[in-house]
């Protein structure tokens, strides 16, 4: 099934105030986004239309209980111009994940993929061409019954926009381990992309921030010490050669960046285990002298190194500028979005207009 997308194109595009060398994050928006609508137990209304404001009903339930996900994506251009995306298959199987824990209609595959083909095809100018830069791609799905009462709602919307980032935490950040606060506890929604594993996050957040730290590194919600994620990443430790990342239990967001770094890192040889870690573990790794390096990923940011994570009264100082791993891994990823070094797992796929279905 592949279904006709109509596109009403701006007659006024912004791309020519963008200055390529300085981009603000989160802030900037190209041209159109991408709409569809459920209703009746479908999808229709395919349709790609200038970026403005929607006007929603007061009693619109994704405001008042939360039914919201989204996924977070990138897309890159190669020297040829064309534009590349990363993995889509992978987000449209983790959406629809999402939505089956948030009681929301599945979004077939060929429609999700069809629409960011179309839509990052038609923004191709608007992608940053330096490494470490991209088009950031956003999918949401959002509940739009106007009727109060808990309840999943019979209509949705999803939408997709997109917006050019530069590279993302250039610097080392710091973590703060919280044995008080949680993101989430296993039963949860802690492994579906919704918004409000984010609204939960933002009061610890904003502690941390108080207490000198750019984020919380979250740890389980039962005994308060195993190491779950950090903010928008997952969570990487190498210790004594081997590299560690919790193993997803139900609580921890299934990264794809997670999911792709392991493969970079056990095709390169490293060893990689995925087991529960204690934040415990971490801190006696360190005064052993054995904790060599610490690091996020996620696709905004790629990799992100740590360089001081606070443990209780404890501080962990860590010499980002001699990570190893971490490196490797970050310039693998950005070399091979933009095809610098051979993309040998084939995660890559040119983005094509598919607004014209394809006809058997
Ligand atoms: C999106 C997200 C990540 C990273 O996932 P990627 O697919 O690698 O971008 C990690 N943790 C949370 C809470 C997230 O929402």
């Amino acid at each position: 099934m592949s279904a006709k997308i109509s596109i009403n194109k701006t007659s006024v595009s912004s791309l020519s105030k963008l200055d390529f060398d300085n981009i603000p994050f989160g802030k900037v928006f190209t041209d159109h986004m991408y709409l569809a609508d459920y209703e009746n137990g479908e999808w229709k209304d395919f349709r790609i239309v200038p970026v403005d404001f929607m006007p929603t009903h007061p009693g619109n339930l994704a405001w008042h209980y939360g039914q919201a996900i989204f996924e977070g994506m990138k897309a890159t251009r190669d020297a040829d111009g064309n534009a590349l995306l990363f993995r889509p298959e992978q987000h449209s199987i983790r959406l629809n994940e999402s939505a089956h824990r948030m009681c929301m209609p599945e979004l077939p595959e060929d429609i999700f993929l069809d629409a960011v083909h179309t839509l990052v095809n038609l923004e191709k100018n608007w992608i940053p061409q330096q490494e470490g830069s991209a088009l950031y791609i956003r999918p949401l799905m959002y509940a739009t019954d106007a009727t109060i009462g808990v309840r999943p709602s019979d209509t949705y919307r999803f939408l997709i926009f997109c917006m050019p980032v530069g590279p993302y935490y250039p610097k080392p950040v710091s973590l703060l381990v919280s044995r008080e606060y949680v993101r989430a506890v296993k039963g949860g929604v802690g492994e579906a992309k919704t918004a409000g594993n984010y609204a939960a996050s933002l009061y610890p957040a904003l502690l941390a921030k108080k207490q000198g730290y750019d984020q919380m590194m979250w740890v389980d919600a039962i005994e308060h010490k195993w190491v779950q994620e950090v903010g928008t990443m997952n969570i990487f430790f190498k210790i004594n050669g081997e590299i560690i990342t919790p193993a997803t239990d139900g609580a921890i967001l299934k990264g794809i960046t997670r999911k792709s770094v392991i493969d970079i890192f056990r095709d390169h040889g490293y060893t990689v285990t995925e087991r529960p870690i204690s934040i415990d573990e971490v801190e006696e790794a360190y005064e052993k002298g054995i904790l060599e390096e610490v690091f996020g990923s996620g696709t905004a940011a790629v990799i992100s190194e740590v360089e001081r994570i606070k443990v209780d009264d404890k501080i962990i100082h860590l010499d980002a500028s001699k990570f190893v791993a971490s490196k490797f891994a970050k310039n693998t990823i950005n070399q091979l979005r933009i095809r610098k070094i051979e993309d040998k797992f084939n995660w890559l796929v040119v983005a094509e207009d598919r607004s014209v279905p394809v006809t058997a």
